[in-house]
């Protein structure tokens, strides 16, 4: 099973890609996470993306397409994918389809995880990341609960760059929730209530 994963920015991708990792047994396939440890380790994607993450920008598609593609290349990638921040834009929805009917493989469901933009503000400023492990948690955790790592506020999660974000989600992303509503795979998930119970609607649209 290949999933992709739709939403704003903190409406809660990361939270629902981990449960279905767990329950599922799928590869977690995150952009995000793929193009914040090239940055933390200096490589040259990495210097080259981080001005676009730090203005709420996009990555370029070339960048972004070839880190999917070798992350694909990977063993666990075999078992089926969450895709989560990706695609981004209609370019890497279209780049996606292409690259997954020559192997073979095709997107069964896109799950679009819809919460509205006053909500995503307030909680992507609250949102805390553990250093360590990547949990997603809020200002209230002062260490990681799942591994005591120092919980920080990603540079992407301030005021400004959050509005900045927003922007580039309505104009570039929500096309691609009509891509994928055209391919006859589109599952709308309401994503403003706990996450236990998001989960439970996802569940209920993958085993139906
Ligand atoms: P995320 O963790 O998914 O919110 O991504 C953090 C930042 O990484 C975004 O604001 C973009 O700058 C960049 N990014 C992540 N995924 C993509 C993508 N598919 N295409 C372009 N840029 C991306």
């Amino acid at each position: 099973m290949n999933i992709v994963l739709l939403g704003a920015p903190g409406a809660g991708k990361g939270t629902q890609a981990a449960f279905m990792v767990e329950k599922y047994g799928l590869a977690h396939v995150s952009t995000g996470d793929l193009l914040r440890a090239a940055v933390a380790a200096g490589t040259p994607l990495g210097v080259e993306a981080k001005g676009f993450m730090d203005a709420g920008e996009l990555v370029p598609d070339a960048l972004v397409i070839g880190l999917i593609k070798e992350r694909l290349q990977q063993p666990d990638a075999a078992k089926g994918v969450i895709f989560d921040g990706f695609p981004r834009n209609t370019t890497q929805a279209v780049t996606l389809s292409a690259e997954f009917d020559a192997m073979g493989l095709k997107i069964d469901a896109a799950l679009a995880i819809i919460v509205e933009p006053e909500v995503i503000i307030e909680r992507l400023s609250a949102r805390r990341t553990c250093r360590i492990c990547g949990y997603i948690g809020s200002v209230v955790d002062e260490v990681c609960p799942k591994c005591d790592g120092e919980m920080y506020q990603r540079d992407d999660d301030m005021p400004d760059t959050i509005r900045n974000r927003l922007e580039v989600y309505e104009q570039s992303t929500a096309p691609v929730i009509e891509y994928y509503s055209g391919a006859g795979v589109l599952v709308e998930i309401n994503g403003d209530q706990h996450p236990d119970a998001v989960f439970a609607l996802i569940q209920e649209a993958l085993d139906s």
